[in-house]
């Protein structure tokens, strides 16, 4: 890291916890290939220390931070402007302190989309899209797609009041024609929502695992997909990072699948952050180097 001194600019990430965080890792080392005099820090924010934190963006005059779990959805209320991303999800990932004015954008959903295109050359729009998961990160995602021109999007979540929910959101506030698929997959008759997985493998191309299932440490855990009716038509994206090859990445590869783990999305998140802050274009590779010695598998 160059030596910090009177001209340096500071960012960071708040959340509680963040110690696990891997963006100053890979921030830091593209400061440190462009020579620019920036320092990336981990700041530890209790959920009651939410207000105070963000007026200190302000106080010290920082140039932004990431927001991680769990302040996400909290942060809204404390900033001055959003993103249509982040006005759309409910959630903030990345502040700009715009000379006091903080702007809250969602690279998240933005990320995976720069991820499917820079690392599997896939523009999207291949409708329909099956999200598995109804959390976070299927919320962003879906708002992403269905800005970046998606129009149908299926969900598919254990908990299926859930399902209803992200599916019920989804068609009010983006347009998007939105269904969901039970997680048994077993049809239901006389509901015209759900549909069986064979129909709806049938009919994607992209399949998005949006849940926490198969990470470290339970990374035996995986959904329940007929991976049998995969085949190499279908590109099934993964977005959890560690391990790299979670059983859900395995089993579509081994149907024949093209096959994208969390890793892009992660990192081009943080490439997105990069140059709203900086105004700069990141060295991409030394963000993904940065990164990749961090996660263990
Ligand atoms: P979240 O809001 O807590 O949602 C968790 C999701 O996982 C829900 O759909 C939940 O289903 C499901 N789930 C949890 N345990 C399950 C189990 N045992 N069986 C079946 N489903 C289960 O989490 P999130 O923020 O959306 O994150 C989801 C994943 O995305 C995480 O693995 C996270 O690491 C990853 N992610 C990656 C990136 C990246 O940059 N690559 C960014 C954000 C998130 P229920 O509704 O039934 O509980």
């Amino acid at each position: 890291m160059s030596v910090i001194n009177g001209n340096t600019r500071l960012c960071g990430i708040i959340g509680y916890p963040v110690e696990h965080s891997l963006s100053p890792a890979m921030h830091n080392a593209a400061f440190e290939q462009l020579a620019l005099n920036w320092a990336y820090v981990p700041f530890l924010v209790r959920p009651e220390n939410l207000t105070a934190a963000v007026a200190a963006v302000r106080a010290f005059n920082l140039a932004g931070v990431n927001v991680t779990v769990p302040h996400k959805q909290a942060v809204v209320g404390y900033i001055d402007d959003l993103s249509p991303a982040a006005r759309l999800s409910g959630a903030v990932n990345t502040i700009v302190n715009l000379s006091g004015n903080l702007i809250g954008h969602n690279t998240d959903g933005e990320g995976f989309i720069r991820a499917l295109r820079e690392e599997a050359g896939i523009s999207v729009k291949p409708d329909p899209v099956l999200i598995l998961g109804a959390g976070g990160a299927a919320k962003g995602v879906a708002v992403a797609l269905a800005i970046n021109g998606v129009s149908e999007i299926i969900i598919a979540n254990r908990t299926g009041s859930r399902a209803e929910q992200l599916c019920h959101w989804i068609k009010e506030q983006t347009g998007c024609a939105a269904s969901v698929l039970r997680w048994t997959g077993a049809p239901v008759t006389g509901s015209g929502e759900y549909r069986d997985w064979a129909s709806v493998l049938g009919r994607v191309k992209l399949i998005i695992q949006a849940t926490t299932m198969g990470m470290f440490p339970r990374e035996n855990d995986v959904p329940p997909v007929p991976f049998e009716l995969l085949n190499s038509g279908h590109i099934a994206a993964d977005l959890i990072y560690n391990p790299r090859r979670t059983r859900f990445i395995s089993s579509c590869e081994a149907a024949g699948s093209r096959v994208l783990n969390g890793m892009g999305m992660l990192l081009h998140q943080g490439v997105i952050a990069f140059e709203l802050w900086t105004g700069r274009t990141p060295p991409v590779e030394v963000m993904r180097r940065a990164l990749q010695e961090k996660v263990s598998k």
